[in-house]
């Protein structure tokens, strides 16, 4: 079947893909009376990423970071349509898309497993203009057994996934019946990769050790081992020496074990196989795993590449100019961590790029306005400067009631760590949050935790 749309014959359709920091900052910023505007993406809401990990241990509860979609659309001045299914393929000369709706409940999940799909589940949609902003999916390497034992920590089913295997192996340890090795075992938590998400999650992990389990299983929780395991030679590459050392000093302080120099070749059901610094190999243990090694392209983002073989080369995504116009198309625009834009691939970079292109959009739309017939590729060279990031520092939480701050201020790089920067984490991300309905709920959350701890429920 095609897709029939609530429909304005005298307006372009503009279709974005996505419910992330790139599109939804987009839907947010954009003049939805200019266009017919239709939004797909699998997940029909939107996840305020760096608060994840502190899901992962019941810090913050999972709706409080998320934001309906259909929420942001009911603002709009015209309406909008969503469709939640995932985008499988385009066909840029017929100008249209091809979508498999879902049905189940848990749609990311069965995105990663790529099952078959009914022929009654595909659905055409035609386009004018197509932005995507599809995001990344999590990189395993292709190393043996990552996907069938490991959790990860990208979307709101693996916290769930994470919260439910903590509390499983903790309770399995309290049995008396088991040898100590399996009980060793079982309260190991190993963390793969020292970027921010695996930081992030560690120092979250070790609070719940601390402030809850301590009470709860008294016991069990002396004997709680967290590791992080790094190829590199330190943790934080992109952050400043000084965030660096007070990091692993920090972790070393809480009793975290972090091993730089150290591979992970492959994840068995109960050990993971590392490569150590000094090439030998050895095999260590886990209860939990989290996978936490950074992202990789969508095969989607691929299927649009081959569409345009001549300029898109790079296999590390879409290539896009400096109006983040993909190359070599005349009407998809892409942004966030699925373009190649020349900046890392930041929450904060996808967001400016959302209003950037949101605004130019609207302006190029009224230009379009009085001269019909006028291509809106074009006149967005003409409505705008070229998009410029600005950098608004990094900030990432470390456990123990710190966090640490590389900040660009008075153009110098200021640098921070501690209590105080922790404080200011709190207030730069409930500032940040998408409404004041999700910061409501995450500052109830953090008070909630104070009066009456985490929530050891397994669920
Ligand atoms: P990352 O790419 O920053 O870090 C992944 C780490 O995993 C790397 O250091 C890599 O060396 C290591 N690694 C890869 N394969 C390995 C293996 N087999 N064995 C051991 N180690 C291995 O990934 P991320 O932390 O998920 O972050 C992704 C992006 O999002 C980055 O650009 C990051 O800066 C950004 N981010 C920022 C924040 C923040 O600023 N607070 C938070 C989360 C993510």
């Amino acid at each position: 079947p095609v897709e029939q749309l609530p429909y304005d014959p005298t307006k372009k359709t503009l279709v974005l893909l996505g419910t992330g920091w790139g599109s939804t900052t987009v839907l947010k910023n954009l003049d939805t009376t200019q266009f017919n505007v239709v939004v797909v993406s699998p997940r029909n809401y939107f996840l305020f990423t760096p608060l994840l990990p502190s899901c992962t241990v019941g810090t913050i509860e999972n709706r409080s970071i998320m934001e309906p979609v259909r929420q942001l659309m009911r603002h709009k001045a015209r309406e909008v349509t969503f469709y939640e299914a995932e985008c499988t393929g385009i066909d840029p000369e017929t100008k249209q898309l091809t979508l498999k709706r879902h049905t189940n409940a848990d749609v990311l999940q069965s995105i990663r497993e790529r099952e078959t799909t009914a022929p009654e589940d595909i659905v055409k949609l035609d386009y004018d203009y197509l932005i995507v902003g599809v995001g990344g999916e999590v990189n395993s390497f292709n190393i043996p057994g990552v996907e069938e034992h490991a959790c990860f920590l990208k979307e709101m089913p693996d916290a769930r996934k994470i919260r439910r295997k903590l509390m499983d192996s903790i309770e399995r340890a309290s049995f008396s019946d088991i040898s100590e090795e399996e009980r060793d075992r079982l309260l190991h938590m190993v963390v793969v990769g020292g970027g921010p998400t695996g930081i992030e999650y560690a120092g979250e992990l070790h609070d719940f050790l601390t402030d809850d389990l301590s009470q709860w299983y008294p016991n069990l929780s002396q004997r709680v081992r967290i590791t992080l395991v790094e190829a590199l030679p330190s943790v934080l590459q992109a952050f400043d020496k000084k965030l660096i050392d007070y990091t692993q000093s920090t972790f070393s302080e809480n009793k975290i074990s972090i091993l730089t120099r150290t591979m992970v070749k492959a994840v068995q059901e109960k050990e993971i196989v590392v490569q150590n610094a000094d090439g030998s190999r050895s095999e260590v243990p886990y209860g939990v795993l989290v996978w936490a090694t950074g992202i990789k392209t969508q095969p989607l983002v691929d299927r649009i590449r081959e569409r345009f073989p001549l300029d898109q080369s790079d296999r590390r995504g879409l290539l896009v100019d400096e109006f983040l116009r993909v190359k070599g198309s005349r009407d998809i625009w892409a942004l966030g961590d699925c373009a190649l834009s020349g900046y890392a691939p930041l929450a904060q970079v996808a967001s400016q790029q959302g209003k950037w292109l949101a605004r130019t959009l609207n302006k190029a739309a009224r230009k379009a306005d009085e001269a019909p017939g006028a291509d809106l590729f074009t006149l967005v060279e003409k409505s705008a400067r070229s998009f410029k990031y600005s950098s608004q520092g990094s900030l990432a939480y470390i456990g123990s009631d710190k966090a640490i701050a590389d900040l660009p201020l008075f153009n110098r790089n200021i640098t921070a760590g501690g209590l105080t920067t922790f404080w200011f984490w709190k207030s730069a991300y409930l500032n940040e949050l998408f409404s004041l309905r999700n910061s409501t709920l995450v500052a109830s959350d953090w008070v909630k935790r104070f009066l009456f701890g985490r929530d050891i429920s397994r669920e």
